[in-house]
């Protein structure tokens, strides 16, 4: 009988068992200082909603061994092309933003006594994929995944963005943006997510609130992972 002492079992164990790399997950923070995206009802700009959640996001993928590759958190990247560019090299490349609605369905109140723009009509999250990406397989994976984990976790969907875009995987709020320079000027598998939308006043608040951010990023995180971990090919490919 051959007697090993357990952490040398272990360690045999450890030996014989396939390297496998942990994933790298680009988490590009959308805008930047200069431009700072929309503006959210009580005149936030995006840009510093994305930074925050990314920020979360980030943790909650390092805690479940995915190494990140942190894109624009410092806000300023020069352009947008530059954005995939920087992002070379990892295995998943994730757009943060958050949402706003054309100025047909603004309505005005008064925010910390100036006039400010707000929404009633949209509110949810939004995942976006491009038919132009060269691994649109791998993202609308992605993308139909993490839609799936946030809605299990309590979050809802936009179903505004079905005016205009065609549902890639519409019940976990997926839709196809094609001509987002983010997600086909790359080589990698890419999905943009819209947090929520700032201009709803309620969910305004309800994106600043960390133990929420904290539940969507590990959500997002979770959904990630299940897709990256899952490779869809076999070990003799
Ligand atoms: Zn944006």
């Amino acid at each position: 009988m051959l007697k090993i002492l357990p952490q040398a079992a272990l360690l045999l164990l450890a030996l014989m068992s396939p390297v496998v790399a942990a994933p790298l997950v680009a988490v590009d923070v959308g805008h930047g200082l200069i431009d700072g995206g929309a503006i959210s009802a009580r005149g936030r700009n995006e840009f510093a909603f994305n930074r925050q959640f990314a920020a979360v996001l980030a943790t909650a993928l390092e805690q479940r061994r995915i190494a990140v590759r942190r894109i624009n958190f410092a806000g300023t990247i020069g352009s947008l092309r530059e954005r995939p560019q920087q992002a070379a090299g990892s295995d998943f490349f994730l757009s943060v933003h958050h949402d706003s609605v054309s100025t047909d369905w603004l309505q005005f109140w008064d925010w910390d006594g100036s006039e400010a723009s707000y929404t009633e009509v949209k509110r949810g999250f939004g995942l976006f994929v491009s038919a132009q990406n060269p691994d649109l397989a791998t993202s609308l994976r992605c993308a139909s995944a993490i839609g799936a984990v946030l809605r299990r976790n309590g979050f809802t969907p936009s179903p505004w963005h079905g005016r205009k875009h065609l549902p890639a995987d519409g019940e976990n709020g997926v839709w196809y943006y094609d001509n987002l320079v983010v997600l086909y000027r790359t080589t990698l598998p890419a999905v943009l997510f819209e947090a929520g939308v700032i201009k709803q006043r309620d969910e305004e608040l309800e994106l600043l609130d960390p133990e929420r951010q904290a539940r969507m990023a590990d959500a997002v995180a979770t959904g990630i992972a299940a897709c990256l971990f899952v490779t869809g090919k076999s070990a003799r490919d």
